[in-house]
């Protein structure tokens, strides 16, 4: 969601920001823009809406010149997409260009108290209001730019990340952020920005990620300067950032969720890689063993999470109930922070997310942090805000999802939880020595097992086809695999604008059964497990009322396929385990019918990856 990239130094600025805005496509955005200072100190804005290739139509023949320069994708939050509401966005003098990713809560307020000192607006966006706030603080208070910066922050409610540069100086972009991220890259005699360190790969590993309420000082040639909102200067700790840039590019697949769905064995592979030892069967994540006290004395864990991350902890739900019997919780992080949710200082609540940046369930954990609670993170993007606002935590690493349909982080985070739940029931002995031997064997098996549930890829490419026609869908699951029902639909619902909707298979009965007829297909999760009876009975009553269904069953099996219309066949696993292998697929299904009908399958509309407002 939105995108800044900025650079300073002795390149042109021009190309090396579009090149990092394409990196941040993926994240969905409506429009483009960058601000360049040209060699003379004037500032030039370029802005549109559409894609970023649009943006370079629209800058050729333009004089993009300069060594400086900041640029944005927008998701609009205030105001439609448009042109004028594309950022960077001019102060009324035209002194200042500033890009802001986030929301600025209080901009009605903040904006009428400017209209009484005579400002007006240009956009209708919260990003405008900033941008003269600013300077109305640098006017009245004659201070410098970075000071009027520090003030005005001051002033405001909401999520921030953005970048300014000033007319007349070509040397220094100032930055700063809260809750949305912020990193700025290191290179030889130059510096780079960006909302996302991964979409600046290509230049620099040395990385300063900015904290909530710190302001940046980049100039060239002179050491980096980082203050908080009081002048009082913070340390500049590099990180280096161990990713290459083909991790980044499709290498040969028509889409990223395609390439994505095919790296699991690889990506699960990274994820249990030293954490399940293969001949003592232990189980290292050093996340829990260092915090065992809390692990054993938990009253109850909460999940807090959204979307796909909510559906792995639905899982993560049954696997800690089963294997550590402590009670668990899984809620949206949106409506927890809003509900005044009792919190004891003896819960553990774990948050979810891929980015590491989900505004809501970054909320989440500052109120479970208020509550006392022990807070656990389980995300992909390292550094990013969550893993460093919480106690604890194992990253999933299975590398960059470009795709916005999660689909390798799915199996990493229910992965992560089932290494965990094993590991803290071991510790708390709720579990048997031979089951957890068997599923610690299993998850050792994981990678071999994945790829050969890719094998469905030709059959579901196959009967994809003959769904394309279908306005709706529904899917089922019982036990471990309802989480894996409700993640199907949503994969459906993401990239292909069809209508679908997960279920408990039993709950048909109880009302949406009435949906069924020869138009509406069933997409049935009826591996072998303790349900597969019942889920039988359930398949037979949708049949009864002429529906079509399409049923993921375990290898060899003949009893679904006397009443399914189609089969795919799935390897077997541990019962706990089995949500990994049927979900896969389930994102086949979705990417194939998407692509079938046309969709734009890594970027659809109205969605962005990480969702870093409220
Ligand atoms: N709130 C700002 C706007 O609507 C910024 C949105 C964004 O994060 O891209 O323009």
């Amino acid at each position: 969601m939105c995108g800044i990239v900025g650079y300073v130094g002795e390149r042109q600025a021009c190309p090396v920001i579009i090149k990092g805005l394409h990196r941040l496509e993926y994240r969905g955005y409506d429009s483009a823009g960058v601000a360049i200072v040209h060699p003379d100190g004037v500032i030039d804005i370029h802005k549109c809406k559409g894609k970023v290739s649009g943006l370079e139509a629209f800058l050729a023949g333009k004089d993009s010149s300069g060594t400086i320069g900041i640029g944005h994708t927008r998701w609009a939050t205030h105001g439609e997409p448009n042109d004028i509401n594309a950022h960077p966005h001019f102060s009324r003098s035209g002194e200042i260009a500033l890009i802001h990713n986030g929301i600025i809560e209080n901009f009605r307020v903040l904006r009428d108290a400017l209209r009484t000192n005579g400002f007006t607006f240009r956009s209708s966006t919260d990003s405008e209001v900033l941008v003269n706030l600013i300077e109305y603080v640098r006017e009245s208070g004659k201070c410098s730019l970075e000071e009027a910066v520090r003030v005005a922050l001051k002033q405001v409610v909401g999520a921030y990340a953005i970048a300014i540069v000033e007319k007349g100086n070509t040397s220094r972009i100032i930055a700063a952020r809260k809750s949305s991220p912020m990193a700025i890259g290191i290179g030889d005699g130059e510096y780079f920005l960006s909302s996302d360190a991964a979409s600046i790969i290509d230049y620099t590993q040395d990385f300063v990620y900015l904290k909530d309420n710190e302001v940046a000082v980049i100039e060239k040639g002179k050491p980096l300067h980082i203050m908080n909102l009081d002048g009082k200067d913070s340390k500049v700790a590099v990180q280096k950032l161990k990713m290459s840039i083909s991790q980044l590019e499709k290498g040969g697949f028509d889409h990223f969720m395609l390439k994505e769905i095919y790296e699991q064995p690889e990506t699960l592979e990274d994820c249990v890689r030293g954490r399940v030892i293969p001949d003592s069967k232990e189980i290292v994540l050093s996340g829990v063993l260092n915090n065992k006290e809390k692990f054993l004395k938990a009253r109850r864990i909460i999940f807090v999470a959204c979307g796909t991350s909510w559906h792995a902890s639905l899982i993560g739900e049954h696997l800690i109930e089963n294997m550590c019997r402590i009670p668990v919780e899984v809620e949206y992080a949106s409506e927890f922070r809003y509900r005044n949710p009792i919190l004891y200082p003896d819960d553990i609540v774990i948050a979810v997310s891929q980015s590491g940046e989900t505004a809501d369930t970054l909320a989440a954990v500052d109120l479970a942090r208020k509550a006392g609670a022990f807070i656990y993170g389980i995300c992909n993007v390292v550094g990013s805000s969550i893993p460093r606002a919480t106690d604890s935590g194992t990253y999933i690493h299975v590398g960059p999802e470009i795709g916005v349909a999660s689909t390798k982080a799915f199996t990493g985070q229910v992965t992560v939880m089932t290494m965990l739940a094993l590991l803290v029931g071991r510790l708390r002995g709720t579990i048997e020595e031979g089951y957890y031997h068997r599923v610690a064997q299993a998850i050792l098996e994981l990678p071999a097992t994945i790829r050969e549930a890719l094998n469905t890829a030709e059959p579901v490419s196959a009967l994809a086809r003959t769904f394309t026609y279908a306005h709706n869908f529904i899917y089922l699951g019982r036990g471990y695999n309802y989480p894996t029902a409700l993640e199907g639909a949503l994969k459906l619902k993401e990239i292909s604008y069809i209508h679908a909707e997960g279920l408990p298979a039993a709950e048909m009965k109880h009302g949406p059964i009435a949906l069924i007829d020869s138009e509406m297909p069933t997409v049935a999760i009826a591996t072998l497990d303790k349900t597969y009876e019942k889920t039988l009975s359930n398949i037979e009553e949708i049949k009864a009322r002429g529906g079509k269904i399409i049923a993921i069953v375990s290898k060899g099996d003949d009893l679904v396929r006397r009443s399914a219309d189609y089969c795919i066949e799935v390897p077997s696993t541990v019962e706990c385990l089995m949500p990994l292998v049927s979900v896969i697929p389930l994102q086949l299904l979705a990417y194939y019918i998407a692509t079938y009908k046309g969709r734009n399958v890594d970027q659809p509309r109205n969605l962005a990856k990480s969702v870093t407002v409220e």
